[in-house]
């Protein structure tokens, strides 16, 4: 391997000079010492010092297999060989082909077409904007809104925006977003009760509402199935998505699940909707679909909703949709070997026995005096972290205790990113256990640091 001839300190200038990170307030980051990675290996990352870490959040909840995994190496080695890239608009590839049939094999029966994108948001437009075509197609226009979770995150586009539901990310651009109609994510910790079944009943009451007063004109409903990830790994009640799929069933709309960050595994099942048996009419997936190789996403939806779009051409029902890159086929070949790794280590077997392993570990985790409620659906974990662990009053926001926690922890030789202040937990799923265990010592040293720090200063 090459040397790359640049210093850390010349990267770190170039990178204040020239790189505006996403999702990262740049004051800080300039102002502190920015990791810059060079080399991954295993569940590990090597930063140009030299220093290793541990992947804890799968570079942001995407590595499956670990990095520089040679089977994934070699499929898009051996695919550079033949194209790199080869339009999907009005022709196709062989390996678009090849993985379009492998998701619609492992999917949930029904969903049958697979529209191809390059990132997750880009999923969920598609989605979104099928949903919306589709009623127009079969010559119910009046069916346009669209109904949402509070909390909710589907992706940084407009359209994904606007079906989002954190106020923090999304509040700003609201002049430019279409309106959705939302309905309350049961938050059971958070919730007055802190019963499931209570704060799932007051949840679908709502839903109930809303479906009973508008259906009629309701599009679709988009839900992230059992966990939902950005707003702070937030777990459904037992049910409750069942619940949602039925009685979106019952009053004709269709359902958005998006899977973009608990699908391939992550959850302990495929995809999370099979935890509670249900098919959407609409599936998002990218995130682990490369074992977080490439930028691949994909749209699943059924003949149903395929059929209201296939007519002759002057009927007008042609889906105008696509980006320049749709089924790159470097990104398609190693989805398909991440595919076949799946298969042949067993994998989502193995993600169920340590997320069991985990949940041992994270039962100590609980006990520490500053953690409030520990949320765990396979590999995705969130550690909430609260100031009174027995009245749930949160750490000043203005305290940073979560990032505090993660900036800590990096310090200890493990990566992650906290939202708010819910740590997040979410390794390569191929991590071993003693790798776990490893990554684990420091999570909980650094939220038992930090968070005891804080609670002595106020
Ligand atoms: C990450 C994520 C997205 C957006 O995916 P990108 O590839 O970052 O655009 C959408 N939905 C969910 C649930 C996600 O976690």
């Amino acid at each position: 391997m090459a040397e790359q001839p640049f210093s850390y300190e010349t990267l770190r200038e170039f990178n204040v000079r020239h790189l505006w990170n996403p999702f990262t307030q740049m004051k800080d980051y300039c102002e502190d010492e920015p990791v810059i990675i060079e080399r991954g290996e295993g569940v590990r990352l090597f930063d140009v010092r030299g220093r290793a870490y541990w992947d804890g959040y799968a570079s942001l909840w995407l590595n499956v297999h670990g990095h520089n995994v040679p089977e994934l190496n070699q499929a898009i080695i051996d695919q550079l060989g033949k194209v790199a890239h080869a339009t999907l608009l009005g022709s196709a590839n062989v390996p678009a082909v090849l993985l379009a049939k492998r998701l619609a094999d492992i999917a949930p029966p029904g969903l049958t077409k697979v529209f191809f994108s390059d990132s997750g948001a880009e999923a969920v437009e598609i989605a979104v904007k099928m949903a919306f075509q589709y009623w127009r197609n079969i010559g119910r226009p009046e069916k346009q809104w669209f109904v949402t979770m509070t909390g909710a995150y589907h992706g940084d586009t407009l359209g994904a925006v606007s079906v989002g539901g954190i106020e923090t990310f999304h509040g700003l651009y609201r002049p430019l977003l279409f309106p959705t109609l939302r309905v309350p994510y049961p938050y059971v910790y958070r919730h007055p009760s802190g019963d499931p079944e209570a704060c799932a009943a007051d949840c679908l009451a709502e839903l109930d509402r809303v479906l009973e007063e508008k259906a009629g004109e309701i599009a679709a409903l988009i839900v992230e199935p059992i966990m939902q990830g950005a707003a702070g790994m937030i777990r459904m009640p037992a049910g409750f998505l069942r619940a949602v799929a039925e009685r979106c069933r019952d009053h004709d709309v269709l359902l958005i699940c998006d899977e973009v960050a608990t699908g391939f595994g992550r959850t302990g099942r495929m995809f999370a909707v099979e935890h509670e048996g249900v098919t959407p009419d609409f599936l998002t997936l990218g995130k682990g679909i490369t074992g977080g190789y490439l930028p691949v996403a994909a749209t699943l939806t059924t003949d149903r909703v395929y059929d209201a779009f296939y007519a002759d051409y002057h009927e007008g029902k042609t889906f105008y949709h696509g980006h320049s890159y749709t089924g790159n086929p470097l990104g398609c070949a190693v989805a398909l070997a991440n595919l076949d790794l799946f298969e042949r280590r067993d994998l989502v077997a193995h993600v169920q026995r340590m997320a069991a392993h985990v949940a041992g570990r994270l039962a100590e985790v609980a006990e520490l005096p500053h953690v409030g409620d520990v949320r765990q659906a396979g590999l995705m974990v969130g550690i909430e972290v609260v100031r009174d662990k027995a009245t749930k009053e949160p750490f000043d926001p203005v305290r940073r205790v979560g990032w505090r926690i993660c900036r800590r922890a990096r310090d200890l030789g493990l990566l992650t990113r906290p939202l708010g202040d819910v740590v997040v937990f979410m390794p390569p799923l191929a991590s071993q256990r003693d790798e776990l265990d490893a990554m684990l010592d420091i999570l909980h040293r650094a939220i038992a640091e930090v968070t005891e720090e804080e609670a002595k200063r106020t």
